[in-house]
């Protein structure tokens, strides 16, 4: 092959080789949505190619709850990085994951014990749903294949993840003959502050009575329904949901990649109902937005059955695994967490979600407007033109990005209520002028 010449595009030269090349999350390749530049990052804000500031209302897809650039991450990245980038972990261990799985053990629901980390929330599930799948083959049940879950739900993109996301709102249509099969009940009917009614789990107990003996675990995310609708349930439900694993016997998965780290005023989607889940994904926030990295937590249990079949190991091994890069910015980062007094922080960007998403309960394409915690959401009664929308948003100053009928916004927990009102005021505007 011939040498390839070396360049370096302008601003203008990369939105087109952009266009020409490169896939983006969701996106067509043919007729793609425009993409907008970014050249730098610090606190809440995203500087744009064209001089343009953007408050940021995304956190970056719930990861960047630090805000961009935090001197704390920075400083832990460069330590590790002088240090060694990466080795791998068969075989191998280091302080960076060492450190991180014993404070994801001490800051957990007490009986989660271990500790699996891989690259991504995706992958995060595929193991929980392995680790579900292997306990019962050592427990002797290996007939308990299947996993029910509540539609609403989204768990990732690989292919057991996706077949545990909604059915309708998911992929299921494209790879109906491809996925497994998982059994699905309603969606969880009582909002966050409504009494759950004795009728509310019997989809659930319908499903688990009716498939004795072949259910490996229940998967939900506790609290929020994030990507499949931006709902939240009672914590009720969740407390019952864990009563009928009992009353079955099968394990219950909690997914809270998205509603981990504070982002729903509790450390965690399970403590609102304080339950203890037997198996836990946790992702997006763990490491601040700065680098990919996941992990599985279990119970001793689960562990002990894992390692009692045959081989006795479990069968999974990220070639990125525990990466020490990844490992050492998330331990400074959920220590960040915890030394400020996050959960103060997260109250104040929930009063200024409230107050300035209210206006938009006036505007007659909103069928509702509600938030939990750092998080705010606009309901449309009609999905959004994104292309639209999208450059009302930036117009406006803001970075939040909508899907199908949500507007809506999870802002770093470093955002001061000058920046909250520019994200809200652009969020309403936007819907206002283009909803
Ligand atoms: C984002 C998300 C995932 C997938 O995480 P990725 O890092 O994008 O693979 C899984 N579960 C929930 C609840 C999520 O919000």
């Amino acid at each position: 092959m011939d040498a390839v010449p070396l360049s370096t595009p302008d601003p203008g030269q990369l939105v087109d080789l952009d266009r020409a090349h490169v896939w983006h999350p969701y996106a067509s390749a043919v007729d793609p949505l425009p993409v907008y530049p970014v050249v730098g990052a610090q606190g809440t804000r995203l500087e744009l190619a064209d001089g343009r500031e953007l408050v940021d209302g995304m956190s970056s897809w719930w990861a960047a709850i630090h805000g961009y650039r935090h001197p704390v991450l920075d400083r832990a990245m460069h330590e590790q990085v002088d240090r060694f980038a990466h080795v791998m972990f068969g075989g191998l261990t280091h302080r960076p994951a060492v450190e991180l799985a014993d404070l994801l053990v001490r800051i957990t629901p007490a009986p989660l014990t271990r500790v699996f980390f891989s690259d991504s929330g995706s992958v995060a599930v595929e193991v929980a749903l392995k680790m579900a799948l292997q306990y019962w083959q050592g427990r002797g049940e290996p007939t308990r294949q299947r996993v029910v879950t509540v539609r609403g739900g989204y768990h990732g993109d690989t292919a057991g993840a996706m077949s545990v996301c909604d059915p309708v709102t998911g992929m299921h249509g494209l790879f109906r003959d491809y996925l497994p099969r998982q059994l699905f009940a309603d969606r969880p009917r009582p909002r966050y502050d409504e009494e759950v009614r004795d009728t509310d789990l019997d989809p659930v107990a319908t499903l688990l009575r009716d498939h004795p003996g072949e259910v490996a675990a229940v998967i939900i995310e506790p609290i929020v329904q994030g990507a499949g609708g931006m709902r939240f349930y009672a914590p009720e439900y969740l407390r019952r949901l864990r009563a009928l694993c009992d009353e079955y016997g099968t394990l219950l998965i909690a997914d809270e990649i998205a509603t981990g780290f504070g982002r729903t005023g509790r450390l965690w989607g399970s403590d609102h109902a304080g339950v203890v889940p037997d198996i836990f994904c946790v992702g997006k926030a763990l490491t601040g937005g700065y680098l990919s990295m996941a992990a599985t937590l279990c119970t001793d249990e689960v562990a002990e059955g894992i390692c009692a079949t045959p081989g006795g190991v479990f069968m999974h091994g990220p070639t990125f695994m525990g990466n020490p890069l990844a490992a050492a910015v998330a331990h400074a980062s959920v220590e960040l967490l915890l030394s400020a007094d996050w959960s103060s922080r997260v109250a104040a960007v929930s009063a200024g979600l409230t107050e300035g998403l209210a206006a938009a309960r006036e505007l007659p394409q909103v069928a509702e407007v509600r938030v939990l915690g750092a998080i705010g959401v606009i309901e449309l009664r009609e999905p959004v033109d994104l292309r639209r929308m999208q450059a009302a948003i930036v117009d406006r100053g803001a970075w939040v990005r909508p899907f199908g009928r949500l507007v809506y916004a999870m802002p770093p927990y470093v955002s001061t209520a000058a920046d909250l009102q520019v994200v809200t005021a652009a969020m309403v505007g936007a819907v206002a002028a283009c909803g």
